[in-house]
């Protein structure tokens, strides 16, 4: 794919999720090549962005990921926002998930299970506290198409109901809508677009992910062709849009006040 037809198909994600240019815009920012290539095509077609990232603390790692991230706002002249986690949380992410661990039977909870639930939650309390209209994030097709098959493989597909280029479903002024303007592009595309653009990403995997069962799955995907994987999104936008999502009652957690789907959060529930 070339580098126009990349960005043309981004566009047309855009148009379909309706963002407005006059409204600002997180984009969660990790240092990899995801993240990176939805911010620069974002500044390119002149939406108002900022960029937020997390630094984890997950040593050489983390440290090599915000240095990239420093780079690209530099470059992409935008306002960047770092969160802290051990500054905001007591500690990094591997002490706060051993912790979780230990507390949890043995191999239950997997590293990118909380590490997740931790992030997803951060990033909508900070996108709120930051009066942000709406979260970019860097989430592909092939992102995509190993959370649809990972939640049929636990048959539970009711988990994606709130999947697509835009979060639906869920409407909630607490709730900052996210979009993922990559949805619809392949992975390799977008290395190799980061790549050509010479954009300063960190290649490196996260020395965490190990153990999930995603990891599992990403393998298997990996072996089917484009054109598998788009009749499995093509599938999975028809089933989804008659799913509803398991538990749609939306309450607020008892503890930290963040929106859940039980009396108490998941990161709550998990950190407790
Ligand atoms: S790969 Fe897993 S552990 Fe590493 S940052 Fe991502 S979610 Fe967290
Ligand atoms: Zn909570």
């Amino acid at each position: 794919m070339t580098p126009e037809q990349l960005e043309k198909k981004v566009k047309e994600t855009l148009r379909k999720v309706k963002l407005s240019k006059k409204e600002r815009i997180l984009v969660a920012l990790s240092g990899g090549k995801d993240s990176s290539v939805t911010a620069c095509l974002l500044k390119k077609f002149g939406y108002d962005i900022e960029g937020f990232h997390i630094d984890l603390k997950i040593g050489k790692y983390s440290k090599e990921c915000l240095a990239s991230v420093k780079k690209l706002c530099k470059q992409l002249d935008i306002k960047l926002h770092i969160y802290d986690i051990k500054k905001e949380m007591g500690s990094g992410m591997c002490y706060l998930r051993s912790a979780v661990q230990s507390k949890h039977k043995k191999g239950m909870l997997k590293n990118c299970a909380i590490c997740g639930v931790i992030k997803k939650w951060i990033l909508n309390k900070e996108a709120r506290r930051l009066k942000a209209k709406a979260i970019a994030t860097g989430h592909h097709l092939d992102d995509e198409v190993q959370i649809f098959m990972t939640n049929i493989f636990k048959g539970s597909p009711e988990l994606s109901a709130n999947s697509g280029p835009i979060s639906r479903n869920i409407k909630n002024k607490k709730l900052v809508p996210r979009i993922k303007p990559l949805f619809y592009v392949f992975e390799d595309d977008i290395r190799e677009f980061s790549k050509k653009q010479k954009l300063p990403v960190n290649y490196d995997k996260c020395p965490c992910a190990i153990d999930s069962y995603r990891i599992q799955v990403r393998g298997f995907i990996n072996t089917l062709s484009r054109k598998e994987k788009e009749n499995i999104m093509k599938n999975a936008e028809e089933v989804l849009k008659k799913l509803k999502s398991k538990g749609s009652e939306i309450q607020y957690c008892g503890l930290c006040g963040e929106l859940s789907r039980k009396r108490i959060c998941k990161k709550c529930e998990l950190m407790r």
